[in-house]
């Protein structure tokens, strides 16, 4: 962790990054059958503990044993909440593994339209804080 990162959703300190489930760096047959899982694409958004939602911990055991925490943002809890995904494949809806197999470029793209959508709500309160309670209509 970079010690200039800032908590994308308060401007404080970040300790944590987000590990909501963008998509998998994995293999994928004509039937939309995931294999080969090399790993899995995550939110990533630098978060304080306050904004971050704490989802237990994660046991690892053999050589690599240790234990890793899973926190959720903001976004990726209110998604988690309602039941949803950052993306879901079409083709697996329903199924118990909804997140699609990702390039690590299409992973980028969903990640920051995925945190744009916080930041855009973010500064449509702060116009409407600086307009003066005028309505600004977009057209
Ligand atoms: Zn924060
Ligand atoms: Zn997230």
């Amino acid at each position: 962790m970079a010690k200039t990162e800032k908590c994308l959703f308060c401007g404080k300190p970040a300790t944590l990054y987000c590990d909501g489930i963008i998509g998998w760096d994995a293999d994928e047959d004509e039937n939309h059958h995931l294999s080969n899982a090399r790993g899995i694409f995550t939110c990533d958004a630098p978060m304080c503990a306050e904004c971050g939602t704490w989802h237990g911990n994660i046991f690892f055991s053999g050589k690599a044993g240790g234990m890793e925490t899973r926190d959720y943002c903001p976004l990726c809890q209110a998604l988690h909440v309602s039941g949803d995904v950052i993306r879901e494949d079409l083709h697996r809806k329903g199924k118990a593994i909804r997140e699609p197999a990702l390039q690590a470029e299409q992973a980028a793209i969903i990640r920051k339209a995925h945190w744009n959508s916080y930041l855009n709500e973010h500064r449509r309160e702060l116009n409407a804080i600086q307009g003066g309670g005028q309505q600004c209509l977009p057209f």
